[in-house]
């Protein structure tokens, strides 16, 4: 049997571990549970349609990841995990001044192109809404002036995700260890000279063995990649993220706009604003004045109400960014058997499980079915332009 060992068990590495195992592969998971790991704090939201502009074959990936999540669930419900977070709470992508109408118009003819070639499977058949059909629709949504409504847009709760994802690796033979994992290497005689094999990986005392090693260790896998002399295009950029409750909060639906904030709902009442993307944060997970305040007010202009809800929490986590903004997903070359799953930045929750699989599948010899763009070693040419 093949004996693989997954470093990190955010979204990504617990969906890795659940498609091998389920594979048959005997999977080790070496996770030290950093407090501040994106998987904690991100906001959930399953949108293959974004008010930002991306190539084709992004786009493509993003659609296929957010019908892969209605599979994934319903593994889930056939496996008695019927306590999941997923929802269709459809989504307003919405616009609040007279040039976003407009750049409205382009999502719009962006989506209704996307929905003829692959359908409407996570998205829903869209529908323009002027301002009045929104207020009659979603009362507590006063200041926007039109939107583009996707009826089966639908979020998630990374936690419960990446918890009932390892719970399926557990079910399928897949164990733990709570640890801090570094690469075992042959060749690998000084720091500068890179190793051709792994071995494995040292945590806790222990030398696990394994035939590869998957690193899905968020933004730490830079450190990881290191040891084998890879220096990847990866940095930390962190997120906080606002939780409120507000009567009726519950009805919100996902709402986007062209400004980079938006707001979505869970039950009880409980409504999440988010977030900042600080590029210049370091690893530094504290929340700041400066982060919320923003924050909430990005939020209150979208629903004025929340003035008036209690406050819950904020949540930091550091998001595992690219350079050029695409995932970093694939073999390590020149190093055997080892793979990195990372670089998923703001879209990891959407993308993570399904780039798992596809891993997963490519570890295990499967015809290679990830984007080349996404491979660790690419150039990345201009960081600037691209760059979420
Ligand atoms: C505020 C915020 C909002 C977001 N909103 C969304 C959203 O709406 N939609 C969306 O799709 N995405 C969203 N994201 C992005 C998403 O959360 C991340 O892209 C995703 O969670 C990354 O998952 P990961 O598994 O790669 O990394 P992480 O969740 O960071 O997990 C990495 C794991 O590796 C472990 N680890 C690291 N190094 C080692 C080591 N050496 N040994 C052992 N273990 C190690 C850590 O302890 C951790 O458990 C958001 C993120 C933030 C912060």
């Amino acid at each position: 049997m093949t004996r693989i060992a997954v470093v990190g068990a955010g979204i990504v590495g617990a969906g890795v571990a659940y498609h091998l195992a389920a594979r048959g592969a005997d999977v080790v998971v070496i996770d030290d549970a950093r407090p501040e790991r994106a998987t904690a704090a991100g906001a959930g939201i399953i949108a293959p349609v974004s008010s930002r502009t991306s190539d084709d074959e992004r786009s493509d990936y993003m659609f296929a990841a957010a019908a892969h999540y209605l599979e994934l669930i319903e593994r889930f419900e056939v496996g008695g995990l019927t306590e999941h977070s997923y929802g269709a709470t459809g989504q307003l992508i919405v616009a609040l001044d007279d040039a976003e109408l407009v750049q409205l118009e382009a999502v719009a003819e962006r989506a209704s192109a996307l929905i003829a070639q692959k359908g409407t499977v996570g998205i829903g058949s869209p529908e323009m809404l002027t301002q009045a059909e929104i207020r009659r629709r979603f009362p507590p949504v006063t200041t926007a002036r039109g939107a583009l409504w996707l009826p089966a847009v639908a979020r998630v709760d990374g936690r419960n995700i990446r918890e009932l994802l390892m719970t399926m690796a557990a079910q399928h033979g897949a164990r733990v260890v709570e640890a801090r994992a570094e690469l075992a290497l042959t060749g690998s005689g000084s720091d500068n000279e890179p190793g051709s094999r792994v071995l494995g990986v040292r945590a806790g005392g222990e030398l696990v063995t394994a035939d590869a090693v998957v690193v899905a260790a968020g933004v730490w896998a830079k450190d990881v990649a290191a040891e084998t002399g890879l220096d990847l295009a990866l940095y930390p950029q962190r997120g906080q993220i606002v939780h409120l409750r507000m009567p009726g909060g519950s009805q919100l639906p996902v709402l986007n706009t062209f400004r980079g904030h938006y707001l979505l709902s869970f039950p009880g009442d409980r409504v999440v604003i988010g977030a900042t993307r600080e590029d210049d944060s370091g690893f530094d997970a504290h929340a700041t004045a400066g982060g919320v305040d923003a924050v909430i007010r990005n939020g209150f202009s979208l629903v004025p109400d929340l003035s008036e809800a209690e406050w819950l929490e904020v949540r930091v986590g550091i998001r595992p960014a690219s350079r050029d903004g695409a995932p970093i997903l694939g073999p390590v070359p020149g190093v055997d058997g080892l793979w990195l799953a990372t670089g998923f930045g703001a879209t990891g929750l959407t993308l993570g499980p399904y780039s798992a699989k596809l891993l997963a599948e490519s570890v295990l010899g499967g015809a290679p079915a990830i984007p080349a763009a996404f491979a660790p070693d690419r150039r990345v040419i201009n960081p600037s332009m691209t760059r979420r």
